[in-house]
Order: C-alpha cells, then structure tokens, then sequence
C-alpha cells in the first residue's frame, strides 16, 4: 500500500459545530449547549492545568486516565493524541510484524485499516453483518489464511461485535485479538467494556464521538501491562513518561523507536468535564433513538432502522450514531440540506475499494454486504442537546421525501 497521496481522495466535510445559522435548521452535530452547561467545571479543569503550567502529558491526563480506567474496568489506560495513534501504538505494542495480515471489516472508518499499515501489517478485509455492521464471524473464519496474525474487529454505531464468535475464531487460529473500538465507550459485551475483549482496544475523543474533545485524543485500553507499558514508551519517544508512576523502569534512555503522540492537558480538562455527564448523555442519546424508531419505522424508502438497543442482558449499547439505510440515498440527503437538516454519510466508500488499498488487489463485489452499506447507510442528526422538536422535524422531512408533502 501507497504511503504517498494518491488520486481519488476527496476530504469528507467536516460537521458544524455550532448552531449558529437559519433558525430551524437542525445541525449534524452540535455540542454549543453542553459546553454552555458544563462551562463552570471546564473552566476550573482549563484554570489548573494553567496554574500548573503543564501542557502535555502532565495532572489532568494522568487524571483522566485513572477516571477513564474506573469507567471501563481497564486496568491500563494510556491517553494519546487521537483514536487513530492509539491503534498504531497499540498493534506495534501487541507485537505486530512486518507483513502481519490484520483481519479488520471491509466497511468502517479508514483509520481502522490505515493503522495497520502504519504499523507495518497488511489490512486482509472481510464482509460484515448486514445488521451489526461489524465483522462477520463466518466470513472472517473464511478469511483467515496462512499469513494472517491479527483479528481486529471494530464497534460500529450504536453495538459491538459478537465478541463470543469473534473471539471463538481468533482463538481456533491462534490470532491476536485487538478492537478498534474507537466509536465504543460506553458499550459492554458479557462483562467486559468493548476494548478489552483481546489484548486491549482504543477510544476516539475526536470531537464528535460520544465522549468529545475540543479537539483530537484518544486512549488505549488494555488489561496486559505490558502492552501499557510499551504503549506508554512509545507514545513518548520510546521513552517512560516521567508522570508515570504506575510502571517501574521509568528511563530517559530510548530504548526503542517511538513517536510523539501525547495527549494534551487542555483536552483531558474538557475530557473529565464531560466525563461527569457521559452516562446522562448515553442515556438521552438512546431516548432519542427511541423517538427516531418510533417516527421512522414503516416509512416507505427506509430499508433498514438500527435494531434496538441490545436486549441480552449481557451487553449494554450505546447509540454514538443513529444510522439508516435508504433507498436513494444520496437524493435523501440533499433533499434533507435544503431543509437545512445535517447528515453524514458513513461510510460512503468502503476500504476495500479505498484508492490507497489499491494495490491489495480487491475488486467491486467482493464484500457485498459492506458495499450495500456503504450505498445506502446515512446518520441523522443525534447528540443529547437535539430536542424532540428537532428530530421531528427531521423526521417529518424524510417523510416528505418519500411521500410527498402530506398536507
Ligand atoms: C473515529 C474513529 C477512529 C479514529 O479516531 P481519531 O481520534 O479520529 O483518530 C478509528 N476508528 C473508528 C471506527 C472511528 O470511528
């Protein structure tokens, strides 16, 4: 795979996060009535890390490391500069080698598989659940082939993987399980948070994930302490973070080649902010997903509504995305800005068909489920500001789409 820029990249926008504009417009994503809330505690997380001068790596992170670890059980929690870092280090901290095939979904976000070739694997992909939108775990026992090392599943939306089959086949070929569960806070599986399934997982602080920043963070989860260990070095030049004091053979010396993918303290200081509302937030996200069902179901065009939330009770769901398939999508989602309604495609190319995977040799066809996804997949605007008036509003403009103006 190319590491230099090839043709046929075109930059996805970016979602407004204000809500400034025409009034009755319903933003993607906005976040401006949380911060106007939580302003007092972020202000005072904002002054100490001022007071105490230090920026990177310094109280608040290792803070919110510690109340990360609380949240998800994680015995190690490693704060790094984005979700898509975190999954570099935590493949070169699990020991992948060069050439190391990583099975990962053919549909998902680019960072899942783009992180494997940065760590020096090669990304092997394989279809998903229609339902799930994860790794199939029939398909991905077909898969498997004599150069493959890694399993990688990733938590799409709103529910994880079936970490029992996965897991099942990761074990039957001696496969190292690591999750890119990035989109996963919050979510659990048969006692465990996602990311810590395998060897470890990751999480995605970008700003429009269930847990966002004010900018790019990210973390590594993992209950090995090695992998902590190494992750920590290499996050920081190879070196031991001074700040660390949960890991012995703390050294300036480097003793290995790392990069510089530290989190910064300004971040952890929203991050914990926002940490004290993170079950509120999970909790309004999955009522407004119950209105969405409840408006959208039946409405003539829509292919495919979330499946509710996970009602084993050995897991716990959380909705980061409310996705739905469509038919005439993108007509949809034109339709739906000229009503001044947000959307965002995900992912509207799959990575199999990725220009920058081209010379893996993967053709159209190959992972239909993940292609039919990625034709007819779009999210509707969904954070825990929206108000209901908002969303039907929203839903009232697809139902115009579909059915014509009803009155
Ligand atoms: C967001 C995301 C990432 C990358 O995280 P960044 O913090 O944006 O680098 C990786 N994988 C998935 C599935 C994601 O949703």
């Amino acid at each position: 795979m190319s590491l230099e820029r090839v043709p046929g990249g075109t930059g996805a926008a970016i979602p407004g996060f204000t809500r400034e504009g025409r009034s009755g417009e319903v933003p993607f994503f906005s976040q401006a009535a949380t911060f106007e809330r939580l302003w007092p505690v972020i202000e005072a997380n904002l002054t100490a890390v001022f007071d105490n001068g230090k920026f990177s790596h310094g109280r608040q992170v290792a803070e919110l490391e510690r109340a990360l670890a609380e949240y998800t059980g994680a015995a190690h929690v490693i704060g790094v500069n984005s979700g898509t870092d975190a999954l570099v280090l935590l493949l070169r901290a699990s020991g992948i080698r060069p050439g190391d095939g990583v099975l990962v979904p053919a549909y998902s976000f680019v960072a899942t598989a783009t992180s494997v070739v940065l760590a020096g694997g090669r990304p092997q992909f394989v279809d998903i659940d229609p339902v799930s939108y994860a790794l199939h775990p029939d398909a991905l026992a077909s898969a498997v082939t004599a150069g493959s090392r890694f399993v990688m599943p990733v938590h799409l939306f709103c529910r994880m993987a079936d970490m029992t089959a996965i897991s099942a086949v990761a074990d039957r070929h001696q496969l190292t399980l690591v999750e890119d569960s990035a989109e996963g806070i919050g979510m659990w599986q048969k006692g465990a948070h996602a990311g810590l399934h395998g060897v470890g997982g990751v999480l995605s602080f970008f700003p429009s994930k269930t847990l966002g920043a004010i900018g790019d963070a990210g973390a590594v989860l993992t209950n090995d302490p090695t992998v902590a260990e190494l992750v920590s070095g290499l996050r920081h030049h190879g070196r031991f973070a001074p700040t660390l004091d949960n890991f012995p053979g703390i050294s300036t010396e480097t003793g290995m080649c790392g990069t510089n993918s530290k989190m910064d303290d300004i971040q952890a200081a929203v991050l914990l902010a926002k940490l004290t509302e993170l079950d509120r937030d999970i909790a309004r996200r999955a009522e407004l997903a119950k209105a969405y069902q409840e408006r959208l179901r039946g409405v003539p065009g829509i292919v495919r509504l979330p499946e509710t939330v996970d009602r084993r009770s050995d897991a716990a769901d959380v909705f980061y995305v409310y996705l739905v398939e469509v038919d005439r999508r993108d007509e949809l989602v034109e339709h739906l800005a000229r009503q001044g309604v947000g959307t965002e495609v995900y992912y509207p190319t799959p990575l199999h068909l990725q220009p920058c995977f081209a010379e893996l040799g993967y053709r159209r066809g190959d992972f239909p489920n993940a292609e039919a996804a990625s034709q007819r997949a779009v999210a509707l605007p969904l954070y825990p500001d929206l108000d209901v008036t908002e969303l039907d509003r929203v839903c009232e403009a697809i139902r115009e789409f579909y059915l014509g103006r009803a009155k």
